[in-house]
């Protein structure tokens, strides 16, 4: 094990790992290139194939748009910004720009710690002049770097690095470095689910062994990675996927949040994607903070937003107007939100993860009292099928999404879709009584009145198994004159040259987008497609499965692309 590794060699292995789309491969190539690496050399580098130098809740982002990499670029390498600008024009990625204007070196001085802790410090610069120092940081880095290493270092603070490689295969490979087989992944997952820092569970993993993320346990102020539902095509089924009494809850459309009470007293908000999303929420951490009794406690709930004048629950989309930097406290007043709380992770240090759900809840109740904000999200206990049906409808007249069906005795399963919770909703809208969340992978240009924009986008669900995106439909109905003629803007950042290895599709759009982002959708039907490829495994006919006269709902910014549809949901629907 080498006490110093140089960057160029890191380098050399994102190369290859850009190279390929076999997760197989990359699960070789990481392998063997872990298992040389000291346990802080493989923190950072586990950090940096992500693009990233902290775990991602943390939250500070590079924050260099192209304009100031191109001012870096022109100011380390002596060049005009007019120059650069062309030269970006021409190739569409500054990376590629960088590369071409590095030297040619037969040996980088570059160090991985050299790398890591400039970066370091481009993403946590803040205040007066950190725009000037984060130019000269770089500039000074990529004037010192290789062409491979200045490909690599610019697209890691532009946020385009895309490797391809998923934190499922990232895993496989550490397992493989630390054990020689990939099948010790599982336990690794265990403890990324609980703990996902993945720079923290690689160093960890290194230095303690696999084994000692079996028994992972929620870290105050760190988000866990949330349990999700299964789909229930009929409500008349439950009790074929759960055996034991059930709880059935009503379903709030709105942003799920999980609450980190901390022992110091102070209150962190996370999104569905980890985000700190406290600040945009001071009334509810008032809230919560008054209607809690203990010492710790990690809770979730969802957040919906309130009608000032009616008291009555709003859509999802109104919600969403409380996202903002400015102007908080306004909209404190003009959008009020309830938190309605339906788990408990942890309480005064001790994980509640392997407890029973009917044992989270009683713990949830006694200590967080409903006050103005506060809410149990409102649910019966049975066994009864007539009992769920019935609740159904009243959780559907009463204005509910649906329901979501919970096994009383099942533990909080962290960052896993299975059957303990399956959601059934009140979809009057489609025949196939449900909505899709799908991944954004390509776009078509627009004509006649779309002239100028896309007339219709290219839409992939994901494979958590394989980390690969795959097609499902082209949606282009649903859109508001003024959201078509956005799509340019909002998509473009997206934008590459070529289809990206991890995307599945015989489909050819005339735009490809890195899968970054989500939407959801509507369809009135599944059929067997040549085209698209989504459950294409699962079916024993050639071809995979495609939406049929999708529409578009809304922009599901909660939602992060290795959240959407699965291919396996889209075949039990089909089914
Ligand atoms: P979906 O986004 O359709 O996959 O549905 C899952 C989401 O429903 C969760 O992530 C929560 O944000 C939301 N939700 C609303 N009410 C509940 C509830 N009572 N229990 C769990 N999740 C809920």
């Amino acid at each position: 094990m080498n006490p110093q590794i140089m960057f160029q060699n890191v380098a050399e292995v994102f190369g290859r790992l850009e190279e390929t789309s076999a997760n197989t491969e990359m699960v070789g190539i990481l392998g063997d290139f872990f298992s040389d690496l000291t346990p802080e050399q493989g923190r950072k580098v586990a950090y940096l194939l992500r693009g990233e130098v902290t775990p991602d809740y943390e939250g500070p982002e590079f924050g260099l748009a192209s304009k100031l990499v191109i001012r870096s670029l022109a100011f380390g390498k002596n060049r005009s910004q007019e120059e650069i600008e062309q030269m970006f024009n021409e190739h569409g990625d500054l990376g590629t720009v960088a590369r071409m204007l590095a030297e040619n070196k037969e040996q980088g001085e570059l160090t991985l710690d050299d790398v890591f802790s400039e970066l370091t410090e481009i993403a946590f610069a803040e205040g007066e002049g950190s725009q000037e120092r984060k130019i000269s940081l770089l500039s000074d880095l990529v004037s010192r770097a290789t062409p491979q290493e200045a490909k690599y270092i610019v697209r890691v603070v532009l946020g385009t690095l895309r490797l391809g490689v998923g934190d499922m295969t990232f895993l496989q490979g550490l397992s493989t470095a630390l054990t020689g087989d990939k099948k010790h992944k599982k336990i690794l997952e265990h403890g990324f689910n609980v703990l996902p820092d993945i720079g923290a569970i690689t160093e960890q993993a290194m230095r303690e062994g696999v084994e000692s993320l079996a028994n992972e346990e929620p870290v105050s102020g760190v988000p866990v990675r949330v349990m999700l539902a299964g789909r229930l095509k009929e409500i008349g089924r439950v009790f074929e996927h759960i055996d034991n009494p059930v709880h059935v809850e009503y379903k709030y459309d709105g942003e799920r949040v999980q609450a980190h009470l901390l022992p110091d007293g102070g209150v962190k908000l996370f999104s569905r994607r980890h985000e700190d999303i406290t600040s945009q929420f001071p009334d509810l951490v008032t809230d919560l903070k008054d209607s809690f009794h203990g010492d710790q406690a990690i809770v979730e709930g969802e957040i919906v937003a309130i009608d000032p004048e009616t008291g009555d629950l709003q859509p999802f989309q109104k919600l969403m107007q409380r996202r903002r930097k400015y102007n908080i406290e306004e909209y404190i007043d003009k959008i009020p939100v309830k938190a309605f709380l339906f788990d408990m992770l942890a309480f005064n240090g001790e994980s509640f993860l392997q407890k029973p759900l009917r044992y989270r809840k009683t713990v949830l109740e006694e200590r967080f009292p409903e006050n103005k904000g506060v809410k149990p999200a409102k649910y019966i206990t049975t066994h009864d099928l007539g009992e769920v049906e019935s609740f159904f409808a009243e959780a559907a007249d009463w204005g509910a999404e649906g329901v979501i069906v919970k096994d009383v005795e099942s533990p909080y399963q962290a960052g896993s879709r299975g059957y303990n919770w399956l959601k059934f909703k009140r979809d009057y809208r489609t025949e196939l009584g449900d909505t899709f969340d799908v991944v954004v992978i390509g776009a078509i240009y627009g004509t006649g009145r779309r002239t100028g924009t896309y007339g219709s986008l290219l839409v992939a669900t994901y494979d958590p198994n394989e980390e690969k995106y795959y097609s499902l439909t082209k949606v282009g109905a649903g859109f508001t004159d003024e959201g078509l003629g956005n799509l340019p803007e909002r998509l473009n950042a997206d934008k590459i040259d070529q289809k990206p290895g991890n995307v599945v599709t015989k489909m050819k759009p005339d735009v490809w987008f890195y899968p970054n982002q989500v939407i959801e959708i509507e369809g009135a039907e599944l059929t067997v497609s040549p085209t698209h490829t989504s459950a294409q495994e699962l079916l024993d006919e050639e071809g995979g499965l495609a939406l049929r006269f999708p529409r578009f709902l809304r922009w599901r910014e909660d939602k992060r692309a290795d959240q959407a549809t699965t291919p396996q949901e889209v075949y039990n629907l089909y089914r």
